[in-house]
């Protein structure tokens, strides 16, 4: 059947959105593809239309419990049965069903970590896989070094899979991030489809205040005076709650607060209610985003910055999928500096954490024994992502295996590779930062082209309302008075808005 028919068949389009039948075509025959679109561009036609056509399961990698759900569920309201996400939303039971099924399903959409878990892996071989999908591969680079290290080792997955052909998308990814992906995917005859970054109808801006209390009347300001649904990024959890309730005191209706920390049904309950308009402004860590899948968010504020461009990007990038005017504003103030630099240190472990867990598996963990990691995790002060990464970096070294030591640690000669290690990886983020940085606080060329450039991308032609150094009309964003945006009555057209994203 030709692509279109497949596309207007199943899933109601008409057309193709710019870069999709590329990708599509090449994976189809066969190819490696890397693929790069914005978001809002559709990316998840590109593995969930070829699975139509080629006959093997397509396993889709995907970084959120709430990503996978998502799209299992819109496969599922489009009639599309043959799909799962495995994941630890599933009971025992349902898992344990589910796996025993596995060649039942058409679409499975798993975490990194469920590919390392020996008995899924098992009965994942047993099947033809066609299609091995890794969304947000930019992970693997951005990520897996810290602490989604299993990204790492998706390479070793896809040969036990006997090599399928694999789809890597991503939408926000430098030279070199597109070059780690490669790289740890150990792809050959790599076929690029790599489209513009930028979303032009989102207006770039950065605002600068003399102190945080200048800061929340601004955010306030903005809040009453914009257009909604709006999101507002802060780098901790604190912050989003208090921010929230502060809204809330100034009488701003419809505002809740999204983190981490929050139980998944509240989360999921938030969530939804975001998507369906009940709620007008969500105050949220970078928690929230990645997957949410929301056409109309008119807004996204950042009352704090995150710590790279790449982050920015995908965090903007949650407005404006409808296509309509958008606007992003970063409110920037003098003593922010010291909340990223914080959250770079929190990513690796401490001297004294690895000194400590060093220690505790040398006098605990007896030669050619599993690790009992809860027991592990239970003794040390280091936490999960800490815990991870030592794992990981055991494993390369030589001295895990299956869970297993194989050989003695000597503490100094580990202790000196891990720190030499995170040494290397704090001044590439402090680059990252201070790319991030060099960027907010630029005041002569575009802030659009200023991007772009790290990115090797030029500005091909004007953007209107391109950013506050272009010059902005900003009542054009403002709160009209109306209650909200066009409510999409008919579900199925509702469905079809979210799943093209
Ligand atoms: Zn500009």
């Amino acid at each position: 059947m030709e692509l279109r028919n497949i596309l207007h068949e199943r899933f109601g389009y008409t057309s193709f959105r710019k870069g999709q039948q590329e990708i599509i075509e090449d994976v189809i025959a066969g190819r490696n593809v890397v693929a790069m679109l914005p978001t809002g561009a559709g990316k998840s036609i590109c593995y969930l239309l070829p699975g139509y056509i080629l006959d093997g399961a397509v396993i889709i990698v995907s970084p959120l419990l709430s990503l996978m759900e998502d799209q299992v569920h819109q496969l599922q309201m489009i009639g599309e049965k043959r799909s799962v996400a495995i994941n630890s939303f599933l009971s025992f039971e349902e898992k344990k069903r589910v796996v025993e099924d596995l060649a039942k399903y058409k679409y499975i959409f798993v975490s990194p970590e469920m590919l390392q878990n020996s008995y899924f892996m098992n009965k994942l071989r047993r099947l033809h896989v066609s299609l091995f999908v890794i969304d947000e591969a930019h992970c693997i680079s951005q990520w897996g070094h810290e602490f989604r290290t299993d990204y790492l080792k998706l390479s070793s997955v896809m040969k036990e899979l006997g090599s399928p052909t694999c789809l890597a998308l991503t939408a926000t990814a430098t030279k070199q991030v597109l070059k780690d992906i490669v790289g740890f995917l150990k792809l050959k005859d790599v076929h690029y489809h790599l489209h513009s970054i930028d979303r032009p109808n989102i207006s770039i801006n950065v605002e600068k205040v003399a102190t945080i209390d200048d800061k929340k009347r601004k955010l306030i300001e903005w809040v009453q005076r914009l257009q909604g649904p709006g999101m507002i990024y802060f780098s901790s959890r604190w912050w989003a709650e208090h921010i929230s309730s502060l809204l809330v005191e100034a009488g701003i209706k419809g505002v809740a607060y999204y983190h981490g920390g929050m139980d998944a049904e509240q989360r999921m309950l938030i969530q939804q209610q975001f998507l369906s308009d009940q709620l007008q402004i969500i105050c949220c860590t970078n928690a929230f985003g990645m997957g949410v899948n929301k056409p109309n968010v008119r807004y996204v504020i950042h009352f704090h910055y995150p710590t790279t461009i790449e982050a920015y990007l995908q965090e903007i990038g949650r407005a404006g999928r409808d296509g309509l005017p958008s606007i992003g504003i970063l409110l920037h103030s003098p003593s922010d500096q010291e909340l990223p630099e914080a959250l770079i240190q929190q990513e690796f472990p401490s001297k004294d954490e690895l000194e400590h867990i060093v220690a505790t598996i040398k006098n605990n963990v007896p030669l050619h024994q599993l690790i009992k990691e809860d027991e592990l995790l239970a003794f040390s002060t280091i936490n999960e992502t800490g815990w991870r990464f030592i794992k990981y970096q055991l494993e390369i070294g030589g001295w895990l295996i299956e869970g297993r030591l194989v050989k003695d640690i000597l503490p100094e000669e580990f202790l000196r590779h891990i720190k030499t290690l995170i040494e290397k990886r704090l001044v590439y983020k402090h680059q990252k930062l201070q790319e991030m940085s060099q960027w907010m606080h630029t005041s002569t060329t575009c802030r659009r082209q200023g991007y772009l450039s790290i990115f090797d991308e030029k500005l091909t032609k004007p953007v209107p309302q391109c950013c506050d150094l272009c010059k902005v009309d900003y009542q054009l964003y403002e709160n009209k008075g109306e209650t909200s945006e066009i409510k999409v009555k008919d579900w199925q057209q509702e469905l079809k808005l979210i799943l093209i994203k």
